[in-house]
């Protein structure tokens, strides 16, 4: 059947050793699971069970680059993340069946303007407008699971303007990357082309405009973005 208007396109993110591209569905996000970025926003890391929140596929920047600074902020936090790349949909997926769900792994930004979300923190409110915004996700070529294996350790860091501002490794996240796919797929059906946020570290921080950001993940690759001033 015909489409009545121009169809959106497909958001999607580059594949390394690949000329095809994946396909992006949605993007779902684990809240707090580092213990000490979880202190940082004032919780106690060890009494929760893992949230989520989600981000719309066309928050996907992909390849980083120079970005315009977002509208409707006076604080705009960078949060380094590893992202797991669903290749195999499923739902209540069971945690050791887990990882055959994973087609690869970027790592990306969940950029948030801060004091949207402490407002609707504080007035009970919906956290998409601080967190599901235009070109909130800038994300890595995603590597295949035959490349980079699945990561468990490893440093994660992210530097503005060459200064460290978040450093933590892989082996600190509160729950695992399998754990999260099989306690977010007790809710949603998870879809082929999901992508996974899985947490920052501690040390968000303020961004501004003009400012170069610059995340890596051991093994799974960088990112680099400007805000233009
Ligand atoms: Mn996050």
């Amino acid at each position: 059947m015909a489409y009545v208007i121009s169809a959106p396109p497909q958001p999607t993110v580059p594949v390394e050793g690949e000329a095809g591209s994946f396909p992006v569905s949605r993007i779902w996000c684990v809240g707090r699971n580092f213990a000490d970025h979880a202190r940082e926003m004032g919780h106690d890391p060890d009494r929760e069970p893992p949230f989520f929140f989600s981000k719309p596929n066309t928050a996907v920047v992909p390849g980083g680059g120079t970005i315009p600074f977002p509208v409707q902020t006076q604080d705009f936090h960078h949060e380094i993340e590893l992202v797991v790349a669903i290749g195999k949909g499923g739902k209540n997926i069971p945690v050791e069946q887990a990882l055959e769900h994973v087609y690869g792994y970027a790592v990306g930004l969940d950029m948030t303007r801060r004091d949207i979300q402490a407002v609707a923190k504080k007035m009970g409110r919906p956290w998409e407008l601080s967190k599901g915004f235009d070109q909130s996700c800038p994300i890595s070529a995603i590597k295949k699971v035959s490349e980079v294996g699945h990561p468990t350790k490893g440093l994660i860091q992210v530097t503005v303007n060459g200064k460290v501002q978040q450093t933590g490794d892989l082996n600190q996240m509160i729950w695992s990357v399998p754990e999260s796919i099989a306690y977010l797929s007790t809710y949603v059906e998870l879809l082929p082309g999901d992508l996974i946020m899985t947490g920052t570290p501690a040390g968000v921080s303020a961004v501004k405009p003009g400012d170069a950001l610059h995340g890596t993940c051991e093994g799974v690759g960088e990112i680099k973005v400007t805000y233009s001033a």
